[in-house]
């Protein structure tokens, strides 16, 4: 059949949008990607006919489940929990668990069809899934954490393993959450096995995997800036959140010798002209981790600070950018006001922080851009080898895992320049990463035949 006689890229979205009603998260997802891959199979006739894109946008499982436990004051609560499994093509499904009254189907659905294509990209051996619930986190004592958790994982151990699917941390579920929900499935299966990453070092946790994200959005930077003849030091940096991601990146973008500006949470940014070295972000973690507080209390702490309620970062001239909050934070005019105040590189330590216009925009200005789905996978890929150590019953140390880290960066900087450079010379890293990410999975996809 020839080519022309397939789907072009508009049917190809009015059928996604029609078989996805209202899930916009999803839908943007499939579309950044997909104006990617039909431009790369439009000569490979068998992609088409196989109707791989149409598969690999259509998660292979969805469960869905109630969560119900009671609070302190004796209340029953209900919540809706969620496991993804979007694609088991080149491993088990592989992705976080989201506690946060933003999620939903759409937005699980994306980060599980993003996953797909990161845990390509890593070169490990890993599908991709994601999960979570419409459960808020936020002012519930450690007691009620433990018991959702418990809640959840009732219901989800039956549809995990480590040979099936190994669910980690993403926003809202730290070690504390991945400790609760590791101590239930054990409980309830009497197995000690490797079915969830992100644990603690005592019960075989890896190494490096706290750091691995933020510290890999920033070695992915670096390999951008040095590809171009620059480097992190003595640059300026605006970073966004204050959770686990970008609490790492701001102390990777320091070890480098480089200034953190901002740092932020859903309440508004905090501006420290001074920089906010190693002992200001070990006090941030304290109250982010352990007295569980706001960022704006920074500025009662640390003179010459400013907070700004209800705003974000990027107004705020600096040489690079981290995104490292959450979806869509990032839009348009905040990406137009990056560029007119010079930033050189912008590395997203979140999953799609920055809105597909505001993609168009670091693009025409050929800005060096990383897309989450390269920039942020390094915590993957030291989840990616926690699972290892766990199936061989061994441990690799700091200095081991911290060279696989930048090793593996490395890899995937290299995969996407190989897929995404053009002739000017200008890397467009969203390209050289969906078509490097979905062509390992497609092989493997059409050798399976129709299934
Ligand atoms: P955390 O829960 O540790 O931190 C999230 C941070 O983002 C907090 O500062 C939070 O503020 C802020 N935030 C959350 N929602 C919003 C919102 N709607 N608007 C503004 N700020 C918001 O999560 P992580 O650091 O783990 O994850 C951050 C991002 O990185 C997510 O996109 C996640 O998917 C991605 N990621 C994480 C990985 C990991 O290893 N943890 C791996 C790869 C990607 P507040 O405290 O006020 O809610």
């Amino acid at each position: 059949m020839p080519v022309s006689d397939h789907v072009n890229l508009e049917q190809f979205m009015e059928g996604v949008k029609k078989r996805n009603p209202g899930q916009t998260e999803f839908i943007q997802a499939v579309h950044e990607v997909s104006q990617d891959i039909f431009g790369f199979i439009e000569d490979k006739v068998q992609y088409h006919e196989a109707q791989i894109l149409r598969r690999i946008a259509e998660p292979d499982r969805i469960v869905s489940f109630r969560v119900c436990w009671e609070d302190d004051n004796h209340n029953i609560r209900v919540q809706r929990g969620w496991r993804v499994q979007n694609n088991n093509a080149i491993g088990p499904y592989k992705g976080g668990i989201r506690f946060h009254p933003s999620v939903n189907e759409s937005v699980l659905k994306f980060l599980a069809f993003e996953q797909t294509f990161k845990n390509s990209l890593t070169g490990l051996p890993m599908g991709g899934g994601k999960g979570g619930a419409n459960f808020n986190p936020k002012g519930k004592s450690d007691a009620e954490v433990m018991r959702f958790c418990q809640s959840f994982m009732t219901e989800l151990y039956r549809h995990i393993g480590p040979e099936t699917d190994v669910p980690a941390g993403d926003i809202g579920v730290g070690g504390r959450e991945i400790g609760y929900m590791f101590g239930q499935y054990k409980r309830i299966t009497n197995r000690w096995e490797g079915v969830l990453t992100g644990k603690a070092i005592e019960y075989g946790g890896s190494q490096m995997r706290p750091e691995a994200t933020g510290y890999g959005a920033v070695y992915f930077l670096q390999n951008m800036l040095k590809h171009q003849g620059m480097d992190v030091e003595g640059h300026t940096a605006v970073i966004s959140g204050s959770g686990n991601v970008a609490t790492h990146a701001a102390e990777k973008i320091t070890q480098m010798g480089g200034k953190v500006l901002t740092l932020s949470d859903s309440g508004g940014f905090i501006h420290d002209p001074d920089g906010i070295d190693q002992e200001k972000i070990d006090w941030i973690k304290h109250l982010k981790n352990v007295k569980r507080g706001r960022i704006s209390e920074y500025v009662d702490e640390f003179k010459g600070a400013e907070y700004h309620d209800g705003k974000r970062p990027w107004g705020i001239a600096a040489d690079l950018a981290l995104p490292c909050a959450t979806q869509n934070e990032l839009n348009e005019d905040e990406a137009k006001t990056l560029v007119s105040n010079g930033v050189k590189g912008v590395s997203e330590g979140a999953n799609m922080p920055t809105t597909l216009e505001g993609v168009k925009v670091f693009h025409d200005a050929e800005i060096l851009y990383g897309p989450g789905k390269a920039a942020n996978a390094g915590g993957v890929a030291v989840s990616g080898l926690e699972m290892s150590q766990n199936s061989e019953r061994i441990s690799w140390n700091q200095e081991r895992l911290g060279d696989m880290l930048t090793e593996l960066m490395e890899g995937i900087h290299e995969k996407c320049t190989e897929y995404g450079s053009t002739k000017g010379g200008y890397v467009d890293y969203v390209k050289g990463a969906n078509i490097a990410g979905f062509k390992k999975v497609a092989d493997a996809m059409l050798a399976f035949g129709v299934v």
